[in-house]
């Protein structure tokens, strides 16, 4: 029952997955080229306490890499620091970093950090000034709805670091968060406004629309370069409709076998999901 349970919501989640393994995150990859989007690869897991796990994550995106270059894909990978032994030693997810950082820039490709709940989040900007200080390839996301995260933006600027704005997705403590999505949506409109007039190379990663459009207009009056990304699945007319007008987009690819949790997560963020989730198992 759970098996069949798992395979219908596998169906309905794989407009979000890019397939099970590698071979068809490399796949969708360069259909997403294709349409003139770049991309940002990330194997699925969080969380991860069982050493060996972790090695193979690392082992996984070493070879990713490899895999981006020889494919002559547009795009790179996006980690993340639990799945890579954050939980078990941070020594050891340093050195990881370090050497996919470095090898990506070898590489010639952007390497980037998701944020994860805030209970990581100074050790994850931590962890971050320290490799860009040698790896000015490597990026950070910033969670919008934290309210400390003006302040870890201002810091992040003032060394130069890529920033990728994003709303946030963990479920937090209320007196971290902003408490609503009128709020939320007023601190990223301030941080990004922020972002076009101090940063450069920045990426606003949000689907709603009045934020883009807010990001549109800010790029005429300040001409830095900078990207759009959206989750695959989501809002695909809007992307090609921003090619379209010369914006970059960039599409996350998030692929493996762990899709459930991201899946439900991509279902509580927006309630329509759910309806069309029953639907589809009718
Ligand atoms: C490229 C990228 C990288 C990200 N990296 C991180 C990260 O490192 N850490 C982190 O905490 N979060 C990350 N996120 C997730 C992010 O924090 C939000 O949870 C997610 O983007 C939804 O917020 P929104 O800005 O799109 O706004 P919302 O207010 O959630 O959505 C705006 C509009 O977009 C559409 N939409 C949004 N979500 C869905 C959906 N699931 N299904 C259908 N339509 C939808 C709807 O039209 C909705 O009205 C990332 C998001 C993107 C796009």
């Amino acid at each position: 029952m759970v098996d069949l349970r798992n395979r219908l919501l596998f169906r309905f989640a794989k407009k979000w997955i890019a397939g099970r393994e590698m071979a068809g995150a490399i796949m969708a990859a360069k259909e997403a080229n294709s349409e003139g989007k770049s991309v940002l690869l990330n194997r699925l897991g969080e969380d991860i306490t069982d050493f060996d796990l972790t090695q193979k994550h690392f082992n996984e995106y070493l070879a990713l890499e490899d895999s981006i270059n020889q494919n002559d894909i547009k795009g790179c990978v996006s980690i993340k620091l639990t799945q890579l032994g954050l939980l078990l030693d941070q020594n050891l997810v340093r050195a990881r970093v370090e050497k996919l950082a470095g090898k990506a820039e070898a590489l010639g490709q952007l390497f980037w950090i998701d944020m994860e709940g805030s209970a990581l989040t100074s050790k994850t900007l931590k962890l971050y000034a320290d490799i860009f200080k040698r790896h000015k390839n490597a990026g950070v996301a910033i969670q919008a709805y934290l309210r400390r995260s003006e302040d870890d933006l201002d810091e992040l600027l003032e060394m130069g670091g890529r920033i990728r704005l994003v709303k946030g997705a963990y479920s937090e403590p209320h007196r971290l968060v902003y408490p609503d999505r009128r709020e939320i949506a007023e601190n990223y409109s301030k941080l990004m406004k922020i972002l076009f007039e101090r940063g450069e190379h920045f990426t606003i990663a949000t689907h709603d629309s009045k934020l883009i459009d807010a990001a549109k207009r800010l790029s005429v009056s300040h001409r830095v370069d900078f990207q759009f990304a959206m989750l695959r699945g989501i809002r695909d007319d809007l992307k090609l409709k921003l090619i379209n007008s010369g914006y970059q987009v960039s599409d996350y690819l998030p692929f493996g076998d762990e899709w459930y949790s991201y899946a439900v997560r991509r279902i509580r963020e927006h309630p329509s999901n759910m309806l069309l989730l029953a639907r589809s198992l009718i």
